[in-house]
């Protein structure tokens, strides 16, 4: 969790003290990265063990799990083939997100095999709770969710699944924002996605 946070912070997919991660232990119990803090430079020590309705088990004193994590714990409720929940703030999903540009069409084949459909749910205040109630219609059907005027939310099976989603998320988003600073993209056929199925 550490490497990957690392990770993030040095692709530009997270910045000062934004962003979260979590994983499933195999006890049942959430790994989550602590407020407050700057996850390009988090330890192990500094990881939150809760259990699944958030209630801590071990944490260094002073430091509290991720302001987000009532979003964290939904997805892990909800889905029990999901091992991690990373959420960032990549610089073209959110770009895209604030001139009304979604993910939600179909462009680019590998994408759409890898990540499906990416929706874009409603704006919601960020570590107030709402985040969770404007997941929750569509993280039963999604892996990779784009959060308007706020991130990203991708999900795995284990931590690098949920994080090469995000990486793939964000070129797309990249992808994107330039087609449409060329000029009117063209969409895939619907006999060209049936052969994708
Ligand atoms: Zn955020």
């Amino acid at each position: 969790m550490v490497q990957i946070a690392s990770r993030m912070s040095e692709k530009g997919f997270i910045s000062g003290f934004a962003g979260n991660l979590s994983a499933r232990l195999d006890d049942g119990s959430i790994l989550v990265t602590p407020a407050g803090t700057c996850k390009g430079d988090l330890t192990p020590e500094q990881l939150i063990v809760l259990d699944l309705q958030g209630k801590k088990i071990s944490a260094l004193p002073g430091l509290n799990p991720t302001s987000e994590l009532l979003m964290h714990l939904e997805i892990y409720q909800r889905r029990a083939d999901i091992g991690a929940v990373i959420h960032a703030h990549p610089v073209a999903c959110v770009a895209l997100s604030l001139v009304g540009i979604g993910l939600d069409k179909p462009l680019i084949p590998e994408v759409i095999v890898m990540l499906g459909i990416v929706p874009t749910v409603p704006y919601a205040t960020p570590s107030t709770g709402e985040c969770r109630e404007v997941i929750s219609p569509v993280i039963d059907e999604h892996n990779a969710i784009i959060l308007a005027h706020h991130g990203s939310l991708t999900v795995g099976r284990d931590l690098l699944e949920a994080y090469y989603r995000l990486e793939i998320l964000e070129h797309t988003a990249r992808t994107v924002a330039l087609a449409h600073q060329l000029g009117e993209p063209r969409f895939l056929t619907k006999k060209d996605l049936k052969k994708l199925s």
